[in-house]
Protein backbone atom coordinates (compact mmCIF):
# COMPACT_ATOMS: atom_id res chain seq x y z
CA UNK A 1 0.00 0.00 0.00
CA UNK A 2 3.53 1.98 0.04
CA UNK A 3 3.00 4.56 -3.27
CA UNK A 4 6.48 3.51 -5.59
CA UNK A 5 7.69 6.84 -4.95
CA UNK A 6 7.72 6.91 -1.09
CA UNK A 7 9.26 3.36 -1.59
CA UNK A 8 11.83 4.93 -3.33
CA UNK A 9 12.27 8.10 -1.59
CA UNK A 10 12.67 5.76 1.76
CA UNK A 11 15.24 3.28 0.12
CA UNK A 12 17.23 6.79 -1.40
CA UNK A 13 17.25 8.07 1.64
CA UNK A 14 18.96 4.72 3.40
CA UNK A 15 21.64 5.21 0.63
CA UNK A 16 22.29 8.61 1.43
CA UNK A 17 22.73 7.40 5.40
CA UNK A 18 25.33 4.93 3.83
CA UNK A 19 27.15 7.91 1.94
CA UNK A 20 25.53 6.58 -1.14
CA UNK A 21 24.03 9.26 -3.72
CA UNK A 22 22.09 7.40 -6.83
CA UNK A 23 23.44 8.91 -10.27
CA UNK A 24 20.17 9.56 -12.54
CA UNK A 25 20.20 8.74 -16.25
CA UNK A 26 23.36 7.21 -15.94
CA UNK A 27 22.82 3.46 -18.00
CA UNK A 28 25.01 0.58 -17.53
CA UNK A 29 26.22 -0.05 -21.29
CA UNK A 30 29.14 -2.69 -21.04
CA UNK A 31 30.83 -5.08 -19.22
CA UNK A 32 34.10 -6.72 -19.12
CA UNK A 33 36.49 -8.35 -16.70
CA UNK A 34 40.18 -8.95 -16.02
CA UNK A 35 42.19 -10.66 -13.50
CA UNK A 36 41.35 -8.36 -10.60
CA UNK A 37 38.43 -6.39 -11.70
CA UNK A 38 35.11 -6.28 -13.84
CA UNK A 39 34.64 -2.90 -15.89
CA UNK A 40 31.58 -1.62 -16.06
CA UNK A 41 30.87 1.27 -18.89
CA UNK A 42 28.46 3.49 -17.73
CA UNK A 43 27.33 6.42 -20.23
CA UNK A 44 25.44 9.58 -18.85
CA UNK A 45 24.72 12.79 -20.01
CA UNK A 46 28.28 13.96 -18.81
CA UNK A 47 30.00 10.96 -21.28
CA UNK A 48 30.85 7.70 -21.13
CA UNK A 49 33.12 6.37 -18.34
CA UNK A 50 34.47 3.15 -17.14
CA UNK A 51 34.20 1.84 -13.41
CA UNK A 52 36.63 -0.72 -12.12
CA UNK A 53 34.97 -2.43 -8.96
CA UNK A 54 35.75 -6.03 -7.84
CA UNK A 55 32.54 -7.33 -8.10
CA UNK A 56 29.25 -6.29 -10.20
CA UNK A 57 25.86 -6.72 -8.47
CA UNK A 58 23.24 -6.64 -11.35
CA UNK A 59 20.12 -5.40 -9.66
CA UNK A 60 18.84 -3.89 -12.83
CA UNK A 61 15.94 -5.42 -13.08
CA UNK A 62 13.77 -7.70 -15.15
CA UNK A 63 14.69 -6.35 -18.42
CA UNK A 64 18.61 -6.49 -17.34
CA UNK A 65 21.06 -5.11 -19.08
CA UNK A 66 24.04 -6.49 -17.01
CA UNK A 67 22.05 -10.26 -17.54
CA UNK A 68 22.05 -9.93 -20.87
CA UNK A 69 25.52 -8.66 -21.50
CA UNK A 70 26.83 -11.72 -19.61
CA UNK A 71 24.95 -14.00 -21.64
CA UNK A 72 22.66 -15.64 -19.13
CA UNK A 73 19.12 -17.45 -20.28
CA UNK A 74 16.09 -15.66 -19.06
CA UNK A 75 13.63 -18.80 -19.81
CA UNK A 76 10.12 -18.48 -18.89
CA UNK A 77 6.78 -16.58 -20.19
CA UNK A 78 5.82 -13.41 -21.01
CA UNK A 79 1.91 -13.48 -20.12
CA UNK A 80 0.34 -11.26 -22.67
CA UNK A 81 -2.38 -12.06 -21.42
CA UNK A 82 -2.07 -10.27 -18.27
CA UNK A 83 -1.52 -6.68 -18.99
CA UNK A 84 -2.12 -3.91 -16.56
CA UNK A 85 -2.67 -0.17 -16.88
CA UNK A 86 -1.67 0.92 -13.50
CA UNK A 87 -1.39 4.79 -12.40
CA UNK A 88 -1.39 7.23 -9.07
CA UNK A 89 -4.59 9.50 -9.96
CA UNK A 90 -5.68 12.06 -7.64
CA UNK A 91 -9.59 12.99 -7.24
CA UNK A 92 -11.35 14.61 -4.28
CA UNK A 93 -14.91 12.29 -5.46
CA UNK A 94 -13.65 9.09 -3.84
CA UNK A 95 -14.15 7.97 0.16
CA UNK A 96 -10.54 7.42 0.97
CA UNK A 97 -11.77 5.09 3.24
CA UNK A 98 -12.30 2.41 0.92
CA UNK A 99 -10.14 0.14 -1.72
CA UNK A 100 -13.09 0.87 -4.74
CA UNK A 101 -13.57 -1.75 -7.78
CA UNK A 102 -15.96 -2.00 -10.57
CA UNK A 103 -16.47 -4.33 -13.23
CA UNK A 104 -18.68 -4.24 -16.15
CA UNK A 105 -22.27 -6.88 -15.62
CA UNK A 106 -21.36 -7.90 -19.54
CA UNK A 107 -17.67 -8.53 -19.45
CA UNK A 108 -16.26 -9.28 -15.56
CA UNK A 109 -12.72 -8.92 -16.95
CA UNK A 110 -12.82 -5.09 -18.05
CA UNK A 111 -12.17 -4.40 -13.86
CA UNK A 112 -11.27 -0.83 -12.56
CA UNK A 113 -10.00 -0.94 -8.53
CA UNK A 114 -9.00 2.34 -7.40
CA UNK A 115 -6.97 1.88 -4.28
CA UNK A 116 -6.50 4.79 -1.19
CA UNK A 117 -2.60 5.28 -1.02
CA UNK A 118 -2.11 5.97 2.90
CA UNK A 119 -0.06 9.15 3.71
CA UNK A 120 -1.41 10.95 0.68
CA UNK A 121 -4.04 12.68 -1.41
CA UNK A 122 -3.86 10.16 -4.15
CA UNK A 123 -5.38 6.96 -5.55
CA UNK A 124 -3.65 3.69 -7.35
CA UNK A 125 -5.53 3.22 -10.54
CA UNK A 126 -5.59 -0.33 -11.79
CA UNK A 127 -7.13 -1.44 -14.47
CA UNK A 128 -6.70 -4.84 -16.71
CA UNK A 129 -5.91 -4.38 -20.09
CA UNK A 130 -8.38 -6.73 -23.19
CA UNK A 131 -7.29 -7.78 -25.96
CA UNK A 132 -6.65 -4.61 -28.44
CA UNK A 133 -6.46 -2.24 -25.70
CA UNK A 134 -3.35 -0.59 -26.31
CA UNK A 135 -3.55 2.95 -24.33
CA UNK A 136 -1.30 5.97 -23.01
CA UNK A 137 -1.80 6.28 -18.99
CA UNK A 138 -2.77 9.89 -19.43
CA UNK A 139 -5.83 11.49 -17.88
CA UNK A 140 -8.33 11.44 -21.17
CA UNK A 141 -7.61 7.43 -20.88
CA UNK A 142 -7.71 7.05 -17.47
CA UNK A 143 -11.24 8.60 -17.61
CA UNK A 144 -12.41 6.83 -20.71
CA UNK A 145 -11.58 3.47 -18.90
CA UNK A 146 -13.28 4.69 -15.69
CA UNK A 147 -16.29 6.10 -17.55
CA UNK A 148 -17.16 2.77 -19.32
CA UNK A 149 -15.85 0.06 -16.56
CA UNK A 150 -17.69 1.70 -13.75
CA UNK A 151 -20.72 2.27 -16.08
CA UNK A 152 -20.23 6.15 -15.76
CA UNK A 153 -20.60 6.05 -12.13
CA UNK A 154 -19.76 10.27 -10.98
CA UNK A 155 -16.08 10.67 -10.43
CA UNK A 156 -13.73 12.76 -12.51
CA UNK A 157 -10.30 12.19 -12.20
CA UNK A 158 -8.13 15.72 -11.94
CA UNK A 159 -5.09 14.49 -12.10
CA UNK A 160 -2.29 11.60 -13.62
CA UNK A 161 0.65 11.50 -11.08
CA UNK A 162 2.64 8.61 -12.76
CA UNK A 163 1.20 5.51 -15.15
CA UNK A 164 2.57 2.86 -16.83
CA UNK A 165 1.31 -0.31 -18.66
CA UNK A 166 2.64 -3.71 -17.43
CA UNK A 167 3.05 -6.81 -18.65
CA UNK A 168 3.39 -10.54 -15.70
CA UNK A 169 6.46 -12.15 -16.61
CA UNK A 170 7.46 -15.92 -14.97
CA UNK A 171 11.43 -16.12 -15.98
CA UNK A 172 14.08 -17.47 -13.96
CA UNK A 173 17.81 -16.83 -14.85
CA UNK A 174 19.62 -19.75 -15.81
CA UNK A 175 22.44 -18.77 -13.26
CA UNK A 176 22.67 -16.20 -10.91
CA UNK A 177 26.30 -15.67 -10.91
CA UNK A 178 28.95 -15.22 -13.60
CA UNK A 179 32.37 -14.72 -12.76
CA UNK A 180 32.44 -11.03 -11.19
CA UNK A 181 29.02 -10.31 -11.74
CA UNK A 182 25.86 -11.47 -9.83
CA UNK A 183 22.40 -11.31 -10.48
CA UNK A 184 20.12 -10.28 -7.40
CA UNK A 185 16.34 -9.26 -7.81
CA UNK A 186 14.02 -9.14 -10.65
CA UNK A 187 17.34 -8.85 -13.12
CA UNK A 188 17.46 -12.72 -11.22
CA UNK A 189 13.99 -14.04 -11.33
CA UNK A 190 10.29 -12.32 -13.09
CA UNK A 191 7.91 -14.03 -10.39
CA UNK A 192 4.13 -14.77 -10.71
CA UNK A 193 2.30 -11.66 -9.44
CA UNK A 194 0.03 -13.71 -7.12
CA UNK A 195 1.25 -13.51 -3.21
CA UNK A 196 3.63 -10.15 -3.91
CA UNK A 197 6.87 -12.19 -3.54
CA UNK A 198 9.27 -10.56 -5.82
CA UNK A 199 10.64 -7.60 -3.99
CA UNK A 200 10.71 -9.53 -0.78
CA UNK A 201 12.81 -12.24 -2.73
CA UNK A 202 14.82 -9.35 -4.00
CA UNK A 203 15.73 -7.93 -0.60
CA UNK A 204 16.45 -11.07 0.59
CA UNK A 205 19.28 -12.11 -2.01
CA UNK A 206 21.07 -8.87 -1.89
CA UNK A 207 20.72 -9.64 2.20
CA UNK A 208 22.66 -12.82 1.06
CA UNK A 209 24.92 -11.54 -1.22
CA UNK A 210 26.16 -8.45 0.43
CA UNK A 211 27.93 -9.97 3.40
CA UNK A 212 29.28 -12.64 1.61
CA UNK A 213 30.65 -9.75 -0.69
CA UNK A 214 32.02 -7.76 2.37
CA UNK A 215 33.54 -11.40 3.95
CA UNK A 216 35.34 -11.79 0.61
CA UNK A 217 36.89 -8.04 0.57
CA UNK A 218 37.91 -8.58 3.78
CA UNK A 219 40.33 -11.63 2.66
CA UNK A 220 37.60 -14.39 2.90
CA UNK A 221 37.66 -17.49 0.61
CA UNK A 222 36.31 -16.50 -2.48
CA UNK A 223 33.95 -19.77 -3.28
CA UNK A 224 32.10 -18.26 -0.17
CA UNK A 225 30.12 -16.28 -3.31
CA UNK A 226 29.23 -19.71 -5.18
CA UNK A 227 27.38 -20.18 -2.31
CA UNK A 228 24.80 -17.09 -3.42
CA UNK A 229 23.49 -18.92 -5.86
CA UNK A 230 23.32 -22.36 -4.56
CA UNK A 231 20.92 -20.32 -1.43
CA UNK A 232 18.85 -18.43 -3.51
CA UNK A 233 17.95 -19.98 -7.14
CA UNK A 234 16.00 -22.65 -5.50
CA UNK A 235 14.26 -20.42 -3.95
CA UNK A 236 13.06 -18.03 -6.65
CA UNK A 237 12.77 -21.49 -8.70
CA UNK A 238 10.04 -22.76 -6.34
CA UNK A 239 8.55 -19.58 -5.77
CA UNK A 240 8.15 -19.48 -9.91
CA UNK A 241 6.47 -22.46 -10.02
CA UNK A 242 3.56 -20.96 -7.58
CA UNK A 243 3.48 -20.42 -3.77
CA UNK A 244 2.27 -23.91 -2.76
CA UNK A 245 4.93 -26.22 -5.14
CA UNK A 246 7.11 -27.79 -2.95
CA UNK A 247 11.30 -27.50 -3.29
CA UNK A 248 14.25 -29.59 -4.68
CA UNK A 249 14.30 -30.85 -1.29
CA UNK A 250 10.22 -31.05 -0.98
CA UNK A 251 10.18 -27.86 1.19
CA UNK A 252 7.19 -25.67 0.78
CA UNK A 253 7.01 -21.76 0.57
CA UNK A 254 5.49 -19.31 3.19
CA UNK A 255 3.80 -15.95 2.09
CA UNK A 256 5.59 -14.60 4.74
CA UNK A 257 9.14 -16.32 3.57
CA UNK A 258 9.80 -16.81 6.82
CA UNK A 259 10.50 -20.26 6.54
CA UNK A 260 12.75 -20.14 3.39
CA UNK A 261 15.87 -21.85 4.65
CA UNK A 262 18.78 -23.15 3.05
CA UNK A 263 18.93 -26.60 4.69
CA UNK A 264 21.80 -29.17 3.04
CA UNK A 265 23.24 -26.21 1.43
CA UNK A 266 27.14 -25.69 1.52
CA UNK A 267 27.24 -23.13 3.89
CA UNK A 268 24.76 -24.99 6.09
CA UNK A 269 26.72 -27.20 8.83
CA UNK A 270 24.47 -29.25 10.78
CA UNK A 271 26.71 -31.70 13.00
CA UNK A 272 24.20 -32.61 15.60
CA UNK A 273 22.81 -36.79 15.45
CA UNK A 274 19.44 -35.76 16.28
CA UNK A 275 18.47 -32.41 14.69
CA UNK A 276 16.14 -30.18 16.55
CA UNK A 277 13.40 -28.26 15.19
CA UNK A 278 15.55 -25.62 14.36
CA UNK A 279 18.41 -26.55 11.98
CA UNK A 280 21.76 -25.17 10.17
CA UNK A 281 20.27 -23.19 7.49
CA UNK A 282 17.03 -22.02 8.95
CA UNK A 283 16.53 -18.48 9.65
CA UNK A 284 17.32 -18.01 13.55
CA UNK A 285 14.29 -17.50 14.92
CA UNK A 286 13.77 -14.18 17.40
CA UNK A 287 13.25 -14.37 21.31
CA UNK A 288 13.13 -12.06 24.50
CA UNK A 289 16.39 -11.94 26.42
CA UNK A 290 17.11 -10.79 29.72
CA UNK A 291 20.34 -10.39 30.37
CA UNK A 292 22.36 -10.43 33.73
CA UNK A 293 22.87 -7.10 33.80
CA UNK A 294 19.05 -6.27 34.03
CA UNK A 295 18.55 -5.22 30.23
CA UNK A 296 15.43 -6.80 28.33
CA UNK A 297 15.75 -6.76 24.40
CA UNK A 298 15.38 -8.93 21.46
CA UNK A 299 17.76 -11.74 20.11
CA UNK A 300 17.42 -10.13 16.91
CA UNK A 301 18.49 -6.26 18.79
CA UNK A 302 21.42 -8.83 20.27
CA UNK A 303 22.57 -9.99 16.94
CA UNK A 304 22.47 -6.46 15.64
CA UNK A 305 25.26 -5.44 17.52
CA UNK A 306 27.81 -8.26 16.20
CA UNK A 307 28.83 -9.60 12.65
CA UNK A 308 28.53 -13.39 13.89
CA UNK A 309 26.38 -14.57 17.06
CA UNK A 310 27.62 -17.26 18.47
CA UNK A 311 24.40 -18.90 20.38
CA UNK A 312 25.82 -21.26 22.76
CA UNK A 313 23.89 -23.68 25.34
CA UNK A 314 26.26 -24.56 27.98
CA UNK A 315 29.69 -24.22 29.23
CA UNK A 316 31.31 -26.47 27.00
CA UNK A 317 29.84 -24.56 24.04
CA UNK A 318 30.50 -21.39 25.64
CA UNK A 319 34.32 -22.07 26.46
CA UNK A 320 34.66 -23.50 22.81
CA UNK A 321 33.69 -20.08 21.37
CA UNK A 322 35.98 -18.31 23.48
CA UNK A 323 38.55 -19.92 22.41
CA UNK A 324 37.87 -19.52 19.10
CA UNK A 325 36.63 -15.93 19.42
CA UNK A 326 40.10 -14.98 21.05
CA UNK A 327 42.16 -16.27 17.84
CA UNK A 328 39.71 -14.07 15.49
CA UNK A 329 40.33 -10.55 14.39
CA UNK A 330 37.76 -8.13 16.17
CA UNK A 331 35.74 -7.72 12.91
CA UNK A 332 35.30 -11.24 12.38
CA UNK A 333 34.84 -12.76 15.97
CA UNK A 334 31.43 -13.72 17.01
CA UNK A 335 29.36 -11.86 19.47
CA UNK A 336 28.87 -14.53 22.10
CA UNK A 337 26.01 -15.38 23.90
CA UNK A 338 26.24 -17.47 26.67
CA UNK A 339 22.60 -18.27 27.05
CA UNK A 340 22.22 -20.02 30.47
CA UNK A 341 24.49 -17.87 32.60
CA UNK A 342 24.25 -14.73 30.62
CA UNK A 343 20.57 -14.64 30.32
CA UNK A 344 19.03 -17.11 33.13
CA UNK A 345 15.54 -16.61 33.22
CA UNK A 346 15.13 -16.46 29.87
CA UNK A 347 16.99 -19.77 28.94
CA UNK A 348 14.37 -21.77 29.14
CA UNK A 349 12.08 -19.95 26.36
CA UNK A 350 15.14 -20.13 24.47
CA UNK A 351 15.81 -23.24 24.14
CA UNK A 352 12.38 -24.02 23.82
CA UNK A 353 12.52 -21.55 20.86
CA UNK A 354 15.64 -23.09 19.55
CA UNK A 355 14.37 -27.11 20.72
CA UNK A 356 17.20 -27.31 22.73
CA UNK A 357 17.21 -29.94 25.76
CA UNK A 358 19.73 -29.56 28.83
CA UNK A 359 22.54 -30.83 27.05
CA UNK A 360 25.26 -28.41 25.12
CA UNK A 361 24.64 -26.60 21.44
CA UNK A 362 26.03 -24.24 19.38
CA UNK A 363 24.42 -22.07 16.83
CA UNK A 364 26.80 -19.95 14.90
CA UNK A 365 23.94 -17.29 13.51
CA UNK A 366 25.08 -15.86 10.11
CA UNK A 367 25.07 -12.03 9.51
CA UNK A 368 21.98 -12.76 7.11
CA UNK A 369 20.47 -14.23 10.36
CA UNK A 370 20.22 -17.98 9.07
CA UNK A 371 22.34 -20.96 11.03
CA UNK A 372 25.40 -21.32 9.46
CA UNK A 373 26.63 -23.91 12.21
CA UNK A 374 24.66 -25.95 14.60
CA UNK A 375 26.87 -28.40 16.76
CA UNK A 376 26.46 -30.50 19.75
CA UNK A 377 30.31 -31.39 20.73
CA UNK A 378 33.94 -30.42 19.69
CA UNK A 379 33.23 -26.79 19.81
CA UNK A 380 36.11 -24.63 19.12
CA UNK A 381 37.08 -27.23 16.46
CA UNK A 382 33.42 -27.34 14.68
CA UNK A 383 33.36 -23.20 14.93
CA UNK A 384 37.20 -22.95 13.84
CA UNK A 385 36.20 -25.00 10.45
CA UNK A 386 33.35 -23.27 9.75
CA UNK A 387 35.09 -19.53 10.16
CA UNK A 388 37.85 -20.63 7.67
CA UNK A 389 34.88 -20.19 4.91
CA UNK A 390 33.50 -16.97 5.63
CA UNK A 391 36.82 -15.21 7.26
CA UNK A 392 40.18 -14.65 6.41
CA UNK A 393 42.61 -17.73 7.71
CA UNK A 394 46.22 -16.68 8.15
CA UNK A 395 47.74 -13.53 9.00
CA UNK A 396 44.14 -11.57 8.77
CA UNK A 397 43.98 -14.00 12.23
CA UNK A 398 45.18 -13.02 15.51
C1 LIG B 1 2.27 -3.66 -10.39
C2 LIG B 1 3.29 -4.41 -9.59
C3 LIG B 1 3.00 -4.80 -8.29
C4 LIG B 1 3.93 -5.48 -7.52
N1 LIG B 1 3.60 -5.82 -6.24
C5 LIG B 1 4.50 -6.47 -5.46
C6 LIG B 1 4.19 -6.81 -4.10
O1 LIG B 1 3.09 -6.57 -3.62
N2 LIG B 1 5.14 -7.43 -3.36
C7 LIG B 1 6.37 -7.73 -3.87
O2 LIG B 1 7.21 -8.29 -3.15
N3 LIG B 1 6.69 -7.41 -5.17
C8 LIG B 1 5.79 -6.80 -5.96
N4 LIG B 1 6.11 -6.47 -7.27
C9 LIG B 1 7.41 -6.86 -7.80
C10 LIG B 1 8.48 -5.85 -7.40
O3 LIG B 1 8.12 -4.55 -7.82
C11 LIG B 1 9.82 -6.25 -8.01
O4 LIG B 1 10.08 -7.60 -7.70
C12 LIG B 1 10.96 -5.39 -7.46
O5 LIG B 1 10.75 -4.03 -7.80
C13 LIG B 1 12.30 -5.85 -8.04
O6 LIG B 1 13.30 -4.99 -7.59
P1 LIG B 1 14.67 -4.85 -8.36
O7 LIG B 1 15.46 -3.83 -7.61
O8 LIG B 1 15.26 -6.19 -8.59
O9 LIG B 1 14.31 -4.30 -9.80
P2 LIG B 1 13.59 -2.92 -10.23
O10 LIG B 1 12.69 -2.44 -9.15
O11 LIG B 1 13.00 -3.19 -11.58
O12 LIG B 1 14.80 -1.89 -10.33
C14 LIG B 1 15.73 -1.96 -11.39
C15 LIG B 1 16.42 -0.61 -11.51
O13 LIG B 1 17.52 -0.70 -12.44
C16 LIG B 1 17.48 0.42 -13.31
N5 LIG B 1 18.13 0.01 -14.59
C17 LIG B 1 17.65 -0.82 -15.55
N6 LIG B 1 18.56 -0.97 -16.54
C18 LIG B 1 19.62 -0.21 -16.22
C19 LIG B 1 20.90 0.06 -16.83
N7 LIG B 1 21.25 -0.49 -18.01
N8 LIG B 1 21.75 0.90 -16.20
C20 LIG B 1 21.43 1.45 -15.00
N9 LIG B 1 20.25 1.23 -14.36
C21 LIG B 1 19.36 0.41 -14.96
C22 LIG B 1 16.01 0.74 -13.47
O14 LIG B 1 15.84 2.09 -13.88
C23 LIG B 1 15.51 0.50 -12.05
O15 LIG B 1 15.66 1.62 -11.23
C24 LIG B 1 5.18 -5.80 -8.07
C25 LIG B 1 5.49 -5.41 -9.38
C26 LIG B 1 4.55 -4.74 -10.14
C27 LIG B 1 4.91 -4.33 -11.56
Amino acid sequence: MIPQWRTEEILRGALRRLGVQVEYRSVLIALAEDETDAIATIRSPDGTEHIRSPYVIAADGAASTARKLVGVAFDGVTRDDQRFLTADVRTTQLDRSYWHNWSRPDNPAARVSICPLPGTDTFQFVAPLLPGDNPVPDLPTIQRLFDERSDRVAVTFDEVLWGTEHRANERLASRFRVGRVFLVGDAAHALPAAGGQGLNTAVQDSHNLGWKIAAVLRGAPEKLLDSYEEERRPIAARLMKGLAAPDDRGEVADIFQLRNNYRGRRLSVETRQTPGIVQAGDRAPDAPLRLSDGSQLRLFEFMREGNLTALAFGDEATKGCRVIADQCCPADAPRILDVRNESSSTADALQETYGVNDDDVLFLIRPDGHIGLAAEDHFAERLNGYLACLTPSGMARR
